[in-house]
């Protein structure tokens, strides 16, 4: 058993991409090419635009921008999300889409080019005792 004062162990959820190393804020695990700069999520080892292989590591913007977006009004079996709800595409400064759902929005105020900013939250509790983290994005405060 792990010690009371031992921060859990914290894993991305499967399909998620996170960079949650201890002591540093978590974001989205992407990766550049160093030859031409594009940027890829999910990472890549070869690089679409120019075939360089060996991508750079890193983590991505937490702030962007909607890009597109539906409502969700029913809710799928066993889905986390209860209806309804904003799947959203966000788009970086970096030039990164990402899918992904929205939180504390009113689906009916959702405007695409609104700023929004990511949120790593814990989704569950892995067999292991691990915090199992997902992420979703929220309108930006200012
Ligand atoms: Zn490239």
């Amino acid at each position: 058993m792990p010690e009371a004062s031992t921060p859990a162990k914290r894993v991305p959820m499967r399909g998620a991409y996170l960079r949650l190393a201890p002591g540093e804020e978590p974001s989205l695990a992407g990766s550049r090419c160093p030859s031409c700069q594009q940027t890829f999520y999910p990472p890549r080892h070869i690089c679409l635009n120019c075939y360089h292989e060996g991508l750079e590591g890193v983590a991505l913007s937490k702030r962007g921008k909607l890009w597109t977006f539906t409502i969700a009004r029913m809710s799928l079996p066993g889905s986390l999300m209860t209806a309804p709800y904003v799947i959203a595409q966000v788009e970086l400064p970096e030039g990164v889409i990402i899918a992904t759902v929205l939180t504390d929005i009113d689906p009916e105020a959702t405007r695409i080019g609104m700023p929004l900013e990511l949120v790593v939250e814990k989704a569950s509790v892995n067999a292991e005792g691990a915090e199992v983290m997902t992420f979703k994005f929220r309108p930006a405060k200012d």
